[in-house]
């Protein structure tokens, strides 16, 4: 049993379809991604997962569980977690704010939120640097750190991410994909949206999407076939 088993999901906005009816699987333990250009319905696609977007048809079983259409709360609570693109971090509020709001729902257990705040610090120490600046003050890529440090707040099983390195300099963009390969190896399950390809040397799974529908799919007992993969991606 995957972790989590996506079949013939079609979701879209409105009455414009995005998802032509998806499937795909990805395994406890491992590092997933999703890539494609400008369009492709990758955003729709984690939105969906969720629970932000409502899917049409189809089903998401996650850890065994039919999560079709579950909102975002519940599925937070089950353990699936986005880190939305666009590093929405809240401006006004600290470091150590933004932090603790991602631990609100368990702000009860004192200990436990202590904990994984210092879990997530470790994997970012320049937000321990930061702990009392504005996060809106803070760099494009430290927006990230804190927006990636945010979503491990409610330990997730499977952690998405959308678009981590959009906008990120070539080294940044290295260190948020390093940071989640070590999440990864600490045992949550990840699912990273990319446009750059180059997050592939991190992956374990890969599935190129075009218009809505996934034109290619490498599982996790496969071995990662980065020249199949890019012709698909890219056409080359
Ligand atoms: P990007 O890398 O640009 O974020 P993507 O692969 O994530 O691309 P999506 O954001 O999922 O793509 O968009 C897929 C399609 O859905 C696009 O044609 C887009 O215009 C459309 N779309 C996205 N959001 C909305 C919305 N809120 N209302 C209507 N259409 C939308």
């Amino acid at each position: 049993m995957s972790l989590l088993e996506v079949r013939d999901l079609r979701a879209g906005y409105g009455s414009l379809p995005v998802l032509q009816g998806i499937s795909f699987d990805v395994e406890q333990g491992e590092t997933a991604v999703l890539l494609g250009l400008n369009g492709a319905g990758k955003t729709t696609t984690v939105l969906t997962l969720a629970g932000l977007l409502k899917p049409w048809s189809g089903t998401i079983t996650f850890d065994g569980t039919d999560v079709t259409g579950w909102d975002p709360r519940r599925l937070v609570a089950e353990g699936i977690v986005l880190v939305p693109e666009g590093r929405r971090v809240f401006p006004q509020l600290t470091v150590a704010q933004n932090l603790r709001l991602g631990a609100w729902p368990y702000r009860r257990d004192r200990a436990r939120t202590r904990t994984v705040i210092e879990q997530a610090v470790e994997y970012f120490p320049r937000l321990r640097e930061r702990w009392n600046q504005l996060g809106g003050t803070l760099s494009g890529g430290e927006q990230q750190m804190l927006a990636i440090a945010r979503g491990l707040m409610a330990r997730p099983k499977l952690l998405l991410i959308d678009e981590a390195s959009l906008g990120l300099s070539p080294k940044l963009t290295l260190t948020v994909f390093e940071v989640a390969k070590q999440i990864n190896d600490a045992g949550t399950t990840v699912l990273l949206v990319e446009q750059n390809a180059g997050v592939l040397n991190f992956a374990d799974a890969a599935f190129v999407m075009e218009m809505g529908t996934l034109i290619y799919s490498q599982e996790g007992h496969e071995k990662i076939d980065h020249g199949a993969i890019r012709k698909a991606y890219l056409g080359v």
